[in-house]
């Protein structure tokens, strides 16, 4: 289903043209207006959901595969050197469009990004707390 007043609804589903590089029944893989690198894409389902909890299982386990060939192509035409996958859900998270999409980022020598996590030194018996807490 697709949602009125939503801009990935129109944008996937070809209301609203895009920097279209593959499309499908499911899906539209579009580059980014805003690129954190060059050829930065996004996949989009043409169905609406809002997050990746929302996602139906079905959609879900063709994204990966899709990303996988879009990376061949991008590998292929763009040459570059590492690719990130990046997905986020919520405010917090970094989510500004509230429409499930999926980041294809290639990566270049000296591109100047950095998507790096900030590593923590967790307090002694704090991952067996949290594993309890999850576990249980
Ligand atoms: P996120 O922060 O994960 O929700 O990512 C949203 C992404 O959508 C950002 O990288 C934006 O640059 C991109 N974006 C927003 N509006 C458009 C648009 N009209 N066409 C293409 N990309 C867009
Ligand atoms: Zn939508």
């Amino acid at each position: 289903m697709k949602k009125d007043d939503c801009i990935f609804c129109k944008l996937a589903n070809g209301d609203i043209p895009t920097n279209t590089i593959y499309e499908d029944d499911d899906f539209r893989v579009f580059l980014d207006a805003a690129p954190a690198t060059k050829g930065h894409c996004l996949i989009v389902p043409k169905e609406h959901f809002d997050n990746l909890e929302q996602l139906d299982d079905e959609t879900a386990a063709k994204v990966f595969p899709l990303a996988r060939k879009m990376m061949k192509l991008l590998k292929e035409k763009l040459s570059w050197d590492g690719f990130n996958v990046m997905q986020n859900n919520g405010t917090v998270a970094g989510q500004t469009v509230f429409h499930f999409h999926t980041h294809l980022i290639p990566r270049y020598k000296d591109d100047g990004q950095d998507f790096n996590m900030k590593p923590s030194e967790p307090a002694e018996g704090e991952l067996e707390a949290v594993l309890k807490e999850i576990v249980s």
